[in-house]
């Protein structure tokens, strides 16, 4: 049967070109889902389990689609009835199952494990309200709840259900399943766990609810706020009844197999995605116990079951929770966990550092993770020696064999088919689809480096992708964009280590400099994308500083029209797939050492944009595989920084910089001028201003100059646009690496041994 009869069959015999988006949406899910259930459910004795407590999924149509071979059909099939398929994916709302790089990294794992063949399913929860929707208003950020469920979107609930047991009795956990079809391969599946007794009417404002009340609020929000106490314990109920429902899942299809518990580490891996998980261990122990498993033999076979995946060095997201709080939300846990403490103290009496729960009584969650798993890995080469060297230096002394690095990647299938259509189908007419089921193929690219055609082609693309993203924004934010200026874009969550401060200081800078004359070659524009967490002060201070400089611009004839400043609302999945392949210059400037890995870095890239970028994370092989021609690279590097933190408060001073250094002066001083306080609110900026001229944890005034200089630099270098073709065609043949199909066959290989 042709994909129009079917489709026509689903809408009652009515022609397509007669059919709403909105009846098309739910026609093409319903076929979708159809071939889904008939696509063989990836089988192994041997089965990886990927618990995470976020799952940035994006939208799944195109997706799906695309994985399941009927994607140009479908688009073809539209076409001629006069849709179009990205107007009909609108209607699909996006979960926000994520709050950045690592559950969006969870996702693409989640495609490529199931491309690759591999029985790998993903375990996490059904957040009703995701993190939140952004709104900005009176250039500041406001949260609402994401809305996101519906009867017809992915997750379809089954019927299996766990009791959980917490002091206040027993809740219940019901799981939703979303299929994952593999790239031309077979499904696996992501379980999402909720509860029944959810009530989304507590929510009372935006985002406020009880926090007390778990059996009604308990898979509200991800990341409720933790900055009082009722919602820091919530984090751990959430906790447990993700890793409980996940423990029993495992177990029971274990014994479906028909395999006994102690058989566990022969047939079940499971990756611990951050700390967050963590509480599996004591939990498989416990249960375990349950069933008659003596502790040390429960210990090794959970030990032998158990890897972790470490995604940050920044101390405030190492988990540590205090020991009351664990006695009062899980009780159970807590006899295990000191025991596995007992045994850690009783091992390495002088080594404090090794110890689970310290003298102040505080649990460290990675440290239960790296003595009671197999494995220990970063997520890029640069994170995984700094782990091994200082961070985690004690542990890698002990255990050497655990640390390994696994540098993290993305799926191809959404961020080049799916998101930049064009680019895909040109690198196919030249190079073969070779590269579809092996990434690295995109080298052969690089035989076109100096040919004219290729290198216009690859302008015009961009240039195409550029005016798309000009429609876009003009609909959705009422913008108009210059798709003959710069597109500089910055998107990620909005943290200081990220440093989105530094680059709103190049605007300020670049506003004076138009002010006094001297415009640009080219008009410029800076696009930005971020979400704040809600309880982070100075994080929201940089959204209103930034919100506050785009009006100011933006009203300013003299500046508006050679610089343009953007902070697009609500910044997520969709919003990237737009931003990515418009971009000519790729903004990954975190203070070096202090981003893990970045995967938007190899979007970017992959998309042809050039990085301007610190030696950090994954810039650092990104720089190794272009080369440093092909890479604008400025700042002190990660040796530097971790020294200058080393020798501790007063190291590091901005008084080096402020008010001693004019230029910075200058820039600092504009936050709290009066043009800019008359616009903004002069609490935020005054705050921002102050924090960044006494404190600037994460030196944004170390590299401030070098980042100017680099940044007019490549801009002078996009004036020669052979040349910078050429730098886009190398980045896009190197991009290969960065495949989250060689991410996990390296996981596969090292660590799950599934097949
Ligand atoms: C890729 C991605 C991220 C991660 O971006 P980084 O620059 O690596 O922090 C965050 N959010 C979304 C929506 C993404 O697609």
């Amino acid at each position: 049967m042709s994909i129009q009869i079917e489709l026509e069959n689903k809408l009652g015999s009515k022609p397509l070109y007669q059919a709403g988006n909105e009846e098309i949406y739910h026609a093409l899910t319903a076929m979708v889902q159809e071939r889904l259930a008939a696509t063989p459910r990836i089988q192994g004795d041997r089965k990886l389990y990927y618990v995470s407590a976020e799952f940035l999924m994006g939208k799944l149509l195109s997706n799906n689609l695309i994985n399941l071979g009927m994607y140009d059909e479908v688009r073809k099939t539209l076409a001629a009835a006069g849709k179009n398929l990205s107007d009909i994916e609108e209607i699909e709302p996006e979960p926000a199952l994520g709050n950045g790089g690592l559950g969006r990294l969870a996702a693409c794992y989640l495609d490529s494990a199931a491309t690759l063949g591999l029985p790998a399913d993903g375990v996490g929860l059904l957040y009703h309200f995701g993190l939140f929707r952004q709104e900005f208003w009176d250039h500041k950020q406001w949260e609402k709840p994401e809305y996101w469920l519906s009867p017809t979107c992915w997750a379809k609930k089954t019927d299996t259900r766990f009791w959980v047991p917490f002091p206040q009795g027993e809740l219940q956990a019901v799981m939703y399943d979303i299929q994952v079809a593999g790239y031309e391969n077979g499904v696996n599946c992501l379980h999402l766990f909720d509860m029944e007794t959810a009530d989304e009417s507590i929510v009372t404002r935006d985002i406020d609810f009880d926090k007390h009340d778990i059996s009604r609020n308990l898979t509200l929000f991800l990341y409720p706020d933790d900055s009082d106490r009722a919602g820091r314990l919530l984090r751990v109920y959430q906790q447990y009844f993700m890793v409980s429902a996940s423990a029993q899942l495992i177990i029971k299809e274990l014994s479906q197999k028909g395999y006994a518990l102690r058989d566990l580490h022969k047939h079940a891996v499971i990756q611990i995605n951050d700390t967050h998980p963590s509480m599996i261990i004591p939990e498989l122990i416990r249960l375990m116990q349950k069933d008659g498993i003596h502790m040390d033999e429960a210990i090794s076979i959970v030990s032998q079951t158990c890897a972790y995946t470490n995604h940050t060095i920044l101390a405030e997201a190492l988990e540590k929770w205090p020991m009351d709080y664990l006695e009062e939300a899980v009780p159970g846990l807590v006899p295990i966990i000191r025991e596995l403490d007992r045994r850690v103290r009783e091992k390495f009496p002088q080594n404090e550092k090794l110890w689970i729960i310290d003298q102040g009584g505080l649990v460290h969650m990675a440290n239960m993770d790296i003595h009671y798993g197999f494995s220990v890995n970063g997520v890029a080469a640069l994170h995984t020696d700094i782990l091994r060297e200082a961070e985690l230096k004690h542990f890698a002394e002990v255990y050497p064999e655990k640390f390994n690095n696994k540098t993290n990647g993305v799926t191809f299938r959404r961020w080049l088919m799916h998101c930049n259509p064009q680019l895909s189908d040109f690198l196919t007419e030249k190079i073969g689809a070779g590269w579809k089921k092996d990434a690295n193929g995109l080298e052969k690219l690089l035989e076109f480096q100096d040919d004219q055609e290729v290198l216009g082609k690859l302008l015009e693309i961009k240039q195409a992708n550029k005016r798309e993203l000009c429609r876009v924004m003009k609909e959705k934010s009422g913008v108009e964009l210059d798709p003959d200026s710069v597109f500089d874009i910055q998107i990620k969550r909005l943290h200081e280590y990220k440093r989105q401060q530094m680059n709103a200081l190049y605007i300020i800078w670049k506003y004076k400099q138009i002010k006094a004359g001297h415009r640009p070659k080219r008009p410029i524009t800076l696009l930005f994308g971020a979400k704040a967490a809600p309880a982070y002060i100075i994080a929201k201070d940089i959204i209103h500083l930034i919100l506050t400089l785009q009006e100011l611009i933006a009203k300013d004839p003299d500046v508006s029209p050679w610089l343009k400043v953007v902070m697009v609302e609500n910044y997520n999945v969709t919003w990237a797939e737009k931003l990515i392949p418009a971009c000519d210059i790729s903004e990954q400037i975190s203070l070096a050492s202090k981003e893990a890995s970045g995967t938007g870095n190899m979007k970017f890239m992959l998309n042809g944009a050039v990085t301007l970028g610190t030696m950090d994370g994954a810039n650092v092989e990104i720089c190794d595989l272009v080369g440093k021609e092909n890479i604008c690279i400025f700042g002190k590097g990660s040796e530097e920084v971790i020294k200058l933190y080393e020798e501790g408060p007063g190291r590091y001073t901005t008084k080096d910089y402020y008010p001693k250094d004019k230029e910075i002066a200058e820039l600092l001083d504009f936050i709290i001028s009066p043009a800019v306080m008359r616009l903004g609110d002069p609490e935020n900026l005054g705050r921002l201003y102050k924090d960044m001229s006494r404190k600037d944890w994460f030196m944004a005034l170390l590299d401030v100059k070098e980042y100017i200089a680099a940044k007019e630099k490549l801009l002078e270098q996009y004036e020669d646009r052979d040349a910078w073709a050429k730098m886009m065609l190398i980045n896009i043949a190197k991009a290969g690496f960065f495949s989250s199909d060689r991410s996990i066959a390296q996981y596969n290989e090292d660590i799950w041994h599934l097949k």
